[in-house]
């Protein structure tokens, strides 16, 4: 109903959080990672975690505020999810660019060079974001209790030698359409 919608803007970044601990990932992907992190800390790697579980419609709010605050999308045409009674259109285009430009500040989402998916591993718990930081050369187990050096460059979550380390954990670094260097998940994706 008409009635019931709640005009877009910041305050809907509050309304459906994320999580950033990992005990909120699923099954054994939640394993891998907390394996891969312990791995990584005790080699000496910076881990800061950005994200993990996010809600589906949290993903939901991320896609279509940036679409209408960075692709010009019509906020007419957003489609409506169930359990979410957002209005998109203010009235004028002008309005509702700004209230989608205010969600994705609220969002986080303002900087990113790619819009967010519409769906994600990070729904189902099988998804992480994370910043990776380190100093000089490192040694760190793999998952067969193999040492590995890490003596490449760049010293972030996109080292090639720190991507395969964690593969053998089963975590794998994104590898789709675009770039997303924070994120990790089970499959990729
Ligand atoms: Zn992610």
């Amino acid at each position: 109903m008409e009635n019931d919608l709640e005009l877009s803007g910041a305050k809907w970044s509050k309304k459906f959080p994320g999580s950033t601990d990992t005990k909120d990932l699923s099954g054994n992907f939640r394993l891998a990672i907390n394996d891969f992190i312990c791995a990584m800390q005790e080699a000496g790697i910076k881990v800061k975690i950005n994200a993990t579980l996010r809600p589906q419609k949290r993903s939901y709010l991320m896609h279509y505020s940036y679409r209408i605050a960075k692709n010009g999308y019509d906020p007419k045409k957003v489609p409506s999810m169930q359990g979410i009674n957002i209005k998109w259109d203010h009235g004028t285009k002008e309005e509702s660019v700004k209230a989608a430009r205010d969600m994705t500040s609220a969002l986080d989402i303002q900087t990113l060079q790619t819009r967010p998916a519409l769906r994600s591993q990070h729904n189902t718990g099988l998804a992480i974001d994370m910043n990776l930081t380190w100093e000089k050369t490192i040694e760190i187990e793999d998952a067969s209790g193999n040492v590995v050096k890490i003596n490449t460059l760049p010293r972030t979550g996109m080292n090639k030698q720190l991507i395969a380390v964690a593969a053998t954990y089963g975590v794998k670094k994104y590898n789709g359409p675009g770039r997303d260097f924070p994120h990790w998940s089970n499959n990729g994706r």
